[in-house]
């Protein structure tokens, strides 16, 4: 007996995401400690929220340099002696940093590239800081290295750069901080001192702060991700007739659904009912499970048919079977449900009806719309229903309306005269 599978949905695209279960569930148990999934996940990841990663950083940067650019005012108060560097570096030096970001961001860039220059971005504005600091001879310059600290809570807030980098940040960070309090800016040793105290504790909340806040997405996605795995599964099982493994009526409605958007193949399509002869016959005489084995047999042997010509099959419902036959017109059609037909009176299951040479034959009503119009399958199927009928009336193990002549294979055993 053939092993046939899910096969019969082959016709049914899938949007299951290459990853198993197992491993989304050893990530959650890890707890993401280290942020960072195991290799396969991790690129899921990127390719899921890489996009939209890079577009929250385009939107986070550009009113920071807005703000950040703006500021010069008060520059103008507090730092009279270096207007123009302080021109110069705010509006030059930082809006090419940040315009060189935002180009990169655009392109959507790998994720050691993407979060690699927001991390610049806050390095960057820091080191700017820095510079003003100590170029100026301002009373007022000392309270400047504290938008360091906004810097920071800004790369973990609101970029919200991923934990590595965002921790190599705030360490250049506060060398920067320390290195501008000690030297260029002019403060008392006690104001200093608070100063790094605060900077410190700020880093040290705001790196916590950020460690929970990616951990927590990472683990959000990895349970979104579980949760649509198990739906798409779920989807796949209740697609499946568990008896014969084909596809059923609602994996049928899908394939419907993939050929209609499917141009070329929306434009000869074929839908052909096989109905088992007298198979109520066989099971009283047989029992069901020798009936169960039957339909089994019967379903490989037509997906076998159905497969060589890339078409699908579905059991229908009881001892019926549908077959979606696309790219050739109804004439090709035919001859595929022919050869079907041939095909299981050739392998002989035995049967109790002596007027069928007491073997298993199956009766086929096919219906095409092979003209490139707009198909409906509800009216392909009630018009192959209607031709089964005619075929099962004409004296069963046949197709209607019948095939033209298929090459190597003898005439049916009713149509030669034995009905
Ligand atoms: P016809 O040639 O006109 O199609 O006659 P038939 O006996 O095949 O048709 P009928 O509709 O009278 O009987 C269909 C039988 O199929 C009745 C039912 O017991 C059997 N059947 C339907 N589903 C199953 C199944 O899942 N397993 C088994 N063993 N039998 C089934
Ligand atoms: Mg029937
Ligand atoms: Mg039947």
């Amino acid at each position: 007996m053939s092993n046939i599978g899910a096969a019969g949905m082959a016709a049914v695209p899938t949007e299951t995401p290459a990853v198993n279960q197992t491993e989304i569930v050893r990530n959650i148990a890890s707890g993401v400690r280290w942020m960072r999934f195991t290799p396969g996940l991790e690129r899921l990841f990127e390719a899921e929220t890489g996009a939209r990663r890079s577009r929250q950083l385009m939107i986070g940067i550009i009113p920071a340099l807005l703000l950040f650019e703006a500021i010069v005012v008060t520059d103008f108060q507090a730092l009279p002696d270096i207007v123009w560097p302080a021109i110069v570096l705010r509006l030059g030096a930082m809006n090419l940093v940040g315009l060189f970001a935002l180009l990169i961001l655009w392109r959507n860039p790998p994720p050691a590239l993407r979060e690699g220059v927001a991390m610049a971005v806050i390095i960057a504005q820091s080191a700017i800081l820095m510079v003003l600091v100590a170029l100026s001879d301002s009373a007022y310059r000392g309270h400047y290295h504290v938008g360091m600290l906004l810097g920071l809570m800004f790369g973990v807030m609101v970029l919200r750069v991923r934990f590595w980098y965002m921790l190599a940040a705030a360490v250049a960070t506060c060398f920067l901080f320390m290195a501008t309090s000690l030297n260029y800016s002019g403060l008392p040793q006690i104001e200093q001192q608070g100063m790094a105290s605060v900077m410190f504790a700020a880093t040290i909340f705001s790196m916590m702060a950020g460690y929970s806040l990616e951990r927590e997405q990472r683990l959000t996605w990895l349970r979104s991700l579980n949760e649509r795995l198990r739906s798409d599964r779920f989807e796949e099982l209740s697609s499946v007739d568990p008896l014969t493994g084909l596809g059923n009526r609602r994996a049928l409605d899908r394939a419907v659904e993939h050929v209609r958007g499917d141009r070329r193949a929306a434009a000869s399509v074929s839908m052909a009912l096989v109905d088992i002869d007298h198979f109520k016959a066989y099971n009283d005489a047989f029992g069901h499970v020798a009936g169960d084995d039957c339909l089994r047999r019967v379903a490989g042997l037509l997906l076998a048919e159905a497969r060589k010509r890339g078409d699908a099959v579905f059991r229908f419902g009881g001892e019926e079977f549908v077959v979606l036959i696309t790219g050739t017109d109804a004439a090709g059609a035919r001859q595929a449900c022919e050869r079907m037909r041939r095909l299981i009176e050739a392998d002989s299951i035995p049967h109790v009806m002596p007027r069928r040479g007491g073997r298993v034959t199956v009766s086929i009503g096919v219906a095409s719309v092979t003209d490139g119009t707009a198909f409906d399958a509800d009216a392909l199927i009630f018009e192959a229903d209607r031709q089964l009928y005619l075929a099962k009336s004409q004296g069963r193990n046949r197709i209607s309306p019948p095939a033209l002549a298929v090459a190597g294979a003898a005439e049916p055993a009713s149509q030669a005269g034995r009905a």
